[in-house]
């Protein structure tokens, strides 16, 4: 039971940092997320076991590959967080703790800015790079992009080399008004500001960063020569001030966590008069040496922790509920409502999951409702007001039909979505479509949801293989495509022809065939034919791999249509192969834990050499440990290795036991 429970948040929160942080496009809100983060870190305390390297409880953010990627000089962390006053007395209480006797650390209390962390690098005054914070590690390299924003300084007034810490974000005026014209030319809107200013700052075009308004507040730094740097952060604060660059101006020094907590209560309403979105308040140890002496956890500093706004809620009418056909015929029902404004933004429709959840608030057209809106996200409706008429009102029925379609309707074992069995769906197909070319899938550059329906009303482009049989002028014969526009979007569709197969089998929607699972599946069999020839047992014969993915896959490739779709596109010259050159045996039944940093990878890469040479990788210590790799600043895995008798590897040991070909 815990095992399934914790899998299945390990699963649901990696999906959901994809979306948030690759595809900034976040489909619940935070809070929600938020909650079932705290579950799953609840559930590894109390079953360490159970706890493993790739738990997203391990790990800050995610990395995507749009961009030439950069390997942090200093690592980036994450947050610790908590929506309660009693845990941040208690936070306090635990710094207490780890402090010399009788310490009173004071604290320093700033907006937590909603938008993206930036690591900002600073050679003799110039600005030479800017980096996102990624997966902590290692980000993306946008300096170019970084060089439109206004805030930040290209020359400090100070000849000083450092890294400045910060947060990129976008005011709600500009996001409210680029969402208006990105609405009126039918392009892509932002559900808040924070996925505006990241989606704005990683554009692969720095003169549309350029025209996107986006600014920056500095909130820590990093000195290369620290001989005379301040030693403490609210100090820090007025430097990098006294540089040139923008700090936020309602930090405030408190003396305890009673300020702190005081200080949140303030600005849980005055926020919303702010003209950047907020989504709490983050409370740091104000002394250097206490940070030091404090430390970090695998994704977090303990001497800092976030105290986040709780999720807001509004009444409003419910004017319609409206059907949506995704990618696998799944019919989902959303709100519509009488538009409210609430924490600064104005909402006209909101989640309603699906027909079970109407039938279990028994939301009926025409009621007044509660929505919940957290950290300024996606609202969902959470609650009936009966406003003396709810009873009066038809009880909402779910579609019998599909209704674009028409088409018959279906549901799976134990799943309470609806699903249409046409499978020439016109919604259906296009959402395959969309997904097939979108980032998550094979990343085809300039194909769009708008480009994708044009193709499909054309019939051009009628099934996945029919992208590959595109032509320039096809293209051409839609209105608004020039001759350039055409060139390019063929380019791109056939460049994606050499993708490995890790993203075609992720593009092809089989059902319960994500991102990861598809990594797994490419590495572990090496080509399509391979997989299309494994039996069921034998593909759920491979770790991470379970029955149901496993039945999933295999049911698709028994589908004769499936089968002939693959062979058009290895006609087509689409690659169906995985590089696993690499891969051997050679760490089979060993299992490896990592400490402290290493110089020549990062962790979750060493940990993908473990796994490509069979071996095992796990995040703590226990008497099955084969080895414990130390690098700089090894923690306190160091110590239980040693009573354990576990055996300790160098990085230089264990990079010749990798390379060892005997
Ligand atoms: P976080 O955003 O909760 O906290 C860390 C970040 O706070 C830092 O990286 C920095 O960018 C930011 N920050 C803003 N002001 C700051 C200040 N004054 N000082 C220091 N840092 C400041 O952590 P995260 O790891 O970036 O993201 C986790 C959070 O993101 C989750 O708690 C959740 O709320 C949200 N999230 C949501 C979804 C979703 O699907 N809705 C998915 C993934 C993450």
């Amino acid at each position: 039971m815990v095992v399934e429970r914790i899998n299945f948040l390990k699963d649901e929160i990696n999906k959901h940092n994809y979306l948030y942080y690759v595809e900034d496009n976040p489909s619940i809100d935070d809070y929600t997320y938020d909650m079932m983060f705290a579950e799953l870190k609840k559930l590894e305390e109390e079953h360490p076991l159970l706890k493993t390297p790739d738990s997203p409880t391990q790990r800050v953010g995610s990395v995507s590959e749009k961009f030439e990627q950069y390997r942090h000089k200093y690592r980036l962390y994450s947050l610790d967080n908590t929506y309660d006053d009693e845990e941040l007395k208690k936070w306090y209480a635990r710094v207490k703790k780890e402090l010399p006797p009788n310490s009173h650390p004071a604290l320093d209390c700033e907006l937590k800015i909603d938008g993206l962390a930036m690591a900002l690098t600073y050679e003799n005054g110039i600005f030479v790079r800017g980096i996102t914070r990624g997966d902590g590690i290692t980000g993306e390299d946008i300096t170019n992009n970084l060089k439109t924003v206004k805030t930040i300084p290209l020359r400090l007034f100070e000849d000083v080399s450092l890294e400045v810490r910060g947060e990129i974000y976008m005011p709600k005026s500009s996001f409210f008004k680029l969402n208006e014209e990105n609405q009126l030319k039918g392009e892509k809107t932002f559900a808040n500001p924070r996925n505006a200013a990241s989606g704005s700052v990683r554009q692969l075009d720095s003169t549309i960063t350029a025209k996107r308004d986006l600014a920056f507040f500095a909130y820590a730094v990093i000195f290369e020569d620290a001989s005379n740097a301040p030693n403490n952060h609210y100090d820090a604060l007025m430097y990098l001030k006294k540089l040139g660059f923008n700090i936020n101006p309602n930090i405030r020094l408190c003396k305890d966590i009673e300020g702190a907590i005081k200080y949140c209560q303030e600005w849980e309403t005055k926020r919303n008069d702010l003209d950047y979105a907020t989504d709490g308040v983050v409370i740091k140890v104000n002394d250097f040496g206490y940070q030091g002496t404090l430390g970090y956890t695998a994704r977090a500093p303990k001497w800092a922790t976030a105290f986040k706004f709780p999720p807001e809620e509004v009444q409003t009418k419910l004017l319609e509920i409206e059907n949506g056909v995704g990618k696998t015929g799944a019919i989902t029902p959303v709100a519509i409502l009488e538009p409210v404004f609430f924490a600064g933004s104005t909402v006209g429709r909101a989640s309603l999951y699906n027909y079970e959840e109407i039938k279990r608030l028994d939301v009926r057209i025409g009621d007044t409702v509660v929505i919940k809106k957290a950290a300024e996200i996606i609202p969902k409706v959470v609650k009936v007001i009966d406003d003396g008429h709810h009873f009066e009102r038809p009880v909402f029925t779910p579609p019998t039909v599909c209704p674009y379609c028409g088409g018959e309707i279906y549901t799976k074992d134990k799943e309470v979505n609806l699903y249409c069995a046409n499978p020439n769906c016109r919604e259906k197909a296009i959402a395959k479509l969309i997904f097939f070319v979108s980032s998550n899938g094979m990343d085809i550059d300039n194909v769009g949801e708008n480009l994708i329906k044009m193709l499909y009303d054309a019939r051009f482009v009628r099934s996945i293989p029919d992208f590959y049989r595109l032509t320039e002028d096809d293209l051409m014969k839609l209105d608004s495509i020039k001759e350039k526009s055409a060139q390019n979007i063929y380019n791109g569709i056939q460049a994606s022809k050499h993708n490995p197969l890790n993203r075609l089998l992720t593009a092809l929607s089989i059902r319960n065939v994500g991102k990861e699972t598809a990594e797994i599946l490419a590495l572990e069999f090496g080509s399509i034919d391979n997989i299309m020839n494994a039996t069921s047992t034998e593909l759920s014969e491979v770790p991470n791999i379970g029955v149901i993915i496993a039945d999933s896959v295999s049911e698709y490739f028994k589908n004769s249509k499936n089968r002939e779709m693959i062979e058009e596109l290895r006609e087509l010259g689409v690659n169906m192969t995985q590089d696993i050159s690499t891969r051997s045996d050679k760490l089979k039944g060993k299992t490896f834990v990592l400490t402290g940093t290493l110089s020549s990878m990062s962790r979750e890469q060493a940990e993908e050499k473990i796994k490509q040479q069979g071996g095992k990788a796990s995040s703590s210590i226990s008497r099955k440990t084969s080895y414990l790799v130390v690098g700089e600043n090894p923690g306190s895995k160091l110590e239980k290795a040693q009573k354990f008798g576990v055996i300790i590897l160098t990085e230089d040991e264990f990079m010749s036991m990798l390379n060892d070909t005997k």
